[in-house]
């Protein structure tokens, strides 16, 4: 299960499911005449107790006051209902309800307004019961898959929580000469694809420049070393095509060109089922889209300075096979980084799998951080005093 892993996600897919369910649901409500809609009403018991009469004197003029358009109402005397106040929180925010000892007066034109919260927040349980059913539904091959394309077209747009200021958290903004050793050290299996590719062609095409552009931009590359870092790499295109064809595109993926949009990284999500990669290109999502014996192969030769070897393949391969691309990217982020007491089972930080590439490099550029600043608090603390 792709989405299951990372409690964000779920919570924004969740989020994204209620709205539009509700949109539908008062769409519907709205439609519905009014012999429907008190049959509804009748079905389901939603529990609102109807003001008396008493309680309509004693405060007559305060529930006329609580909307300045419900005066005529309460005087034509129409009826009032009482719900708990939490139950109503957009009409107590608008200050359209009048409150006494909890309890919200909501006249009977507004009653869709109790509906439709009860709507939502019974949809919302039923979501965090199955959320917490799911691990159980992983092993059910019908299920999931149609699990997972549900969640994928409600996360179409969800934006990037990766920015580049959660990623720079210091503000230690890189520069085009820190890449090759960021790469090395950082950078999850696609990147590192894209940037070894870089190298070997001086050139990448228009998808790879794309993901990997964006990537090292919320890296933390601005603009001007990103226009460094391209210049360079593409060291065999001459200055006057570098600037015609390719730093335009730089610019506007800064978004100081054309529409001047803050383009966002892409996310695992995006990578994966987004622009498939032919056979010539270098972007995508190397476990899902090499071969077998080439992931296998790549994998050793990209990570075995970091303690990958081949008897962790079977594991990594196994993942790959049942489709879980961000398991096995999520497993070897935790294997290469053993010796910053990464175990299995943590992921990148809390149990969390890999769902974002710059998560993936900001995770590792964060652990070792913290063991220099050990390092360096110990050695402080070695000095001895004079
Ligand atoms: Fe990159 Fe995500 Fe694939 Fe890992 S799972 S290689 S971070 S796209």
């Amino acid at each position: 299960m792709y989405f299951s892993h990372h409690k964000k996600c779920r919570e924004e897919l969740r989020r994204r499911f209620v709205k539009a369910e509700l949109a539908l649901f008062k769409i519907r409500y709205e439609t519905d005449d009014r012999e429907e809609r008190q049959e509804f009403m009748r079905v389901h018991k939603f529990g609102w107790a109807e003001a008396d009469d008493k309680e309509m004197q004693l405060h007559g003029d305060k529930l006329a006051e609580a909307s300045s358009w419900s005066t005529q109402a309460a005087n034509a005397q129409e009826k009032y209902y009482k719900v708990k106040w939490t139950r109503v929180p957009d009409l107590v925010e608008k200050r359209r309800v009048f409150l006494k000892d909890g309890m919200a007066y909501v006249p009977a034109r507004e009653q869709s307004s109790i509906v439709f919260q009860e709507f939502s927040s019974s949809l919302e349980k039923a979501l965090e019961r199955t959320a917490k059913e799911l691990p159980r539904l992983d092993e059910d091959t019908r299920i999931v898959p149609i699990l997972d394309n549900l969640s994928q077209g409600f996360l179409a747009g969800v934006s990037s929580e990766w920015t580049s200021a959660s990623t720079t958290a210091d503000g230690d903004e890189i520069t085009a000469d820190m890449v090759d050793e960021l790469a090395r050290k950082h950078f999850p299996m696609c990147m590192r694809n894209l940037h070894e590719c870089l190298r070997r062609d001086r050139h990448l095409k228009h998808y790879g420049r794309l993901q990997y552009g964006l990537f090292l931009k919320v890296l933390g590359l601005s603009i001007d070393e990103a226009v460094a870092f391209w210049r360079r790499s593409f060291s065999n295109i001459q200055d006057d095509k570098f600037n015609k064809e390719y730093r335009y595109n730089i610019r506007h993926s800064y978004g100081l060109e054309g529409k001047r949009a803050n383009y966002a990284a892409k996310s695992c999500q995006q990578i994966l089922t987004s622009d498939q990669p032919g056979a010539q290109d270098s972007h995508g999502c190397p476990y899902r889209h090499f071969a077998p014996d080439n992931l296998q192969t790549a994998l050793l030769s990209t990570y075995s300075s970091q303690g990958l070897t081949s008897s962790d393949l079977p594991e990594i391969m196994h993942t790959v096979k049942a489709g879980h691309y961000h398991v096995a990217c999520t497993r070897v982020f935790e294997i290469t980084h053993s010796a910053q007491e990464v175990k299995k089972g943590d992921g990148v930080g809390g149990g969390d799998s890999v769902t974002h590439p710059n998560q993936y490099a900001a995770r590792s550029r964060e652990l070792e951080k913290a063991i220099l600043d050990a390092r360096k608090a110990d050695m402080d603390g070695d000095v001895p005093m004079s």
